[in-house]
């Protein structure tokens, strides 16, 4: 599918993002772990997805929406973890947020949205991409006063993937 004029004003839906959404991203796995790293260092975020490709996030409301949506139409869809929190003080993982698994968006049959009036945040606010994820993370943070202190990234990831393998989060919400 061709990419029309996408600028920063107006989407002429030609339905591109919808159907790259796993497009691969330019990233040696040395340089995704370093950028992991960063993150994590920065904000005290955990990304249990690979760096590597597109995505599409969700909040867990709009994960539970889609999931809904998806149920009534019959679409196989996969929601997986994307980022996650380790909240020291009280030793448990919190999900942010979500993401869709697939490297073309199910709902987009036609060339439309089939969601179009439930359809998640990030796809209201394209073609723009301003939207801030490590501000809203970091706001996310200091509203619950999370403890974030003395963690170490490797022994972080390993928690989190504790954490998903118990409550067979990998398996979608
Ligand atoms: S926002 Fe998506 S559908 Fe709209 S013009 Fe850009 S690539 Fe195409
Ligand atoms: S939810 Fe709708 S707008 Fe968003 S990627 Fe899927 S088809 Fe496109």
């Amino acid at each position: 599918m061709e990419k029309t004029s996408c600028n920063e004003k107006v989407c002429k839906r030609c339905g591109w993002c919808c159907t790259n959404l796993g497009k691969e991203i330019d990233l040696t796995e040395d340089e995704e772990l370093k950028l992991k790293k960063h993150i994590f260092n920065k904000v005290g975020v955990v990304y249990i997805r690979t760096l590597r490709k597109f995505y599409l996030a969700l909040s867990p409301e709009e994960a539970r929406v889609l999931k809904n949506e998806a149920k009534k139409l019959g679409i196989n869809l996969e929601v997986l973890p994307n980022k996650l929190i380790y909240d020291k003080d009280n030793n448990k993982v919190i999900v942010y947020d979500y993401y869709l698994n697939h490297d073309s968006c199910p709902f987009y049959k036609k060339n439309l949205c089939t969601v179009y009036e439930k359809r998640p945040a990030s796809c209201r606010q394209f073609p723009s991409t301003k939207r801030s994820y490590m501000k809203e993370v970091e706001k996310f943070i200091k509203k619950r006063k999370i403890n974030l202190l003395n963690t170490y990234y490797d022994e972080t990831v390993e928690k989190c993937r504790e954490f998903l393998k118990k409550s067979n989060a990998t398996a979608g919400i």
